[in-house]
């Protein structure tokens, strides 16, 4: 925990982010970069597109992190704030490496899969001024299989970790987030020239993979992803040629 600037656990709350998002817009002087607000229980968790998250209370680390990138060296142009959900996924994906676990997998834009199941989503917003950017994780640490919320779910002890240590994992995200989200300010947002774009494209298990993805308007798309563009979509080669997809278009997407 060493690592947050500021830390904040309650034991229970409807939803850590918007928690998050409501009181660094009320006080932002209270909540500098890599401020945690962490909790036992989410009531009222979310996904993207007002999906539902949800988790046994005490079972799961739900937490939420605040990246205010202006007070980074260099700056970061409001522009280059999409890299920050990617940079995320990157650094829970390691923390959860860290923790011992096998077969961890980075999907686009920032789920972490471990044998092809869901133990962490991530849903990142801006704060309505656009000053900094609210990125939450729900991490499945001990969830058992009859308490799973959705069959394509797993949880750390189900993948073979026994004994999880969310402390350490919370620590080795935040350091993780640390770094990427000041390498990339350091560059002012250039993910091409601090190598943030090749660093998540190479982390990033979808790229190389047939994919099929669902838009808005409910189609279905087969495509082979070849990497990740200058603005963080995924490339894809689809029937009818190369195009990119942004992770705000996609409805759901799956191999
Ligand atoms: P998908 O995984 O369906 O392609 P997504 O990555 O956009 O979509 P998120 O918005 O990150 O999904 O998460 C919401 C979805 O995650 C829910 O619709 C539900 O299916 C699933 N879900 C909810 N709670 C959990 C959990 N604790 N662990 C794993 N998956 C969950």
């Amino acid at each position: 925990r060493s690592v947050a600037s500021r830390l904040v656990v309650v034991p229970s709350t409807g939803s850590t982010n918007k928690d998050l998002v409501e009181q660094a817009s009320a006080a932002p002087a209270d909540w500098p970069h890599l401020s945690v607000l962490l909790t036992d229980e989410q009531t009222a968790g979310r996904g993207r597109l007002d999906r539902q998250w949800s988790a046994p209370p005490g079972t799961s680390l739900a937490v939420s992190v605040l990246l205010r990138p202006d007070e980074l060296p260099g700056s970061l142009p409001v522009g280059a704030f999409g890299w920050l959900p990617l940079i995320a996924g990157v650094a829970m994906k390691r923390a959860v490496d860290a923790a011992g676990a096998r077969g961890v997998e980075l999907k686009w834009p920032n789920d972490v899969l471990i044998a092809g199941r869901k133990v962490c989503g991530i849903l990142a917003e801006l704060l309505p001024d656009a000053s900094a950017v609210v990125v939450g994780a729900g991490l499945n640490v001990t969830i058992a299989a009859d308490e799973l919320p959705v069959e394509t779910a797993t949880s750390l002890r189900l993948a073979g970790v026994e004994t999880p240590d969310p402390d350490a994992i919370l620590a080795a995200y935040l350091g993780e987030l640390r770094v990427l989200t000041y390498e990339l300010a350091n560059a002012r947002g250039d993910a091409e020239g601090s190598g943030i774009r090749s660093l998540i494209e190479r982390e990033c298990a979808t790229v190389g993979r047939d994919v099929r993805i669902e838009l808005p308007d409910g189609t279905f798309v087969t495509a082979h992803a070849t990497g990740l563009d200058t603005e963080g979509r995924l490339m894809v080669i689809t029937d009818a040629g190369p195009t990119a997809v942004a992770a705000g278009d996609v409805t759901h997407l799956r191999y």
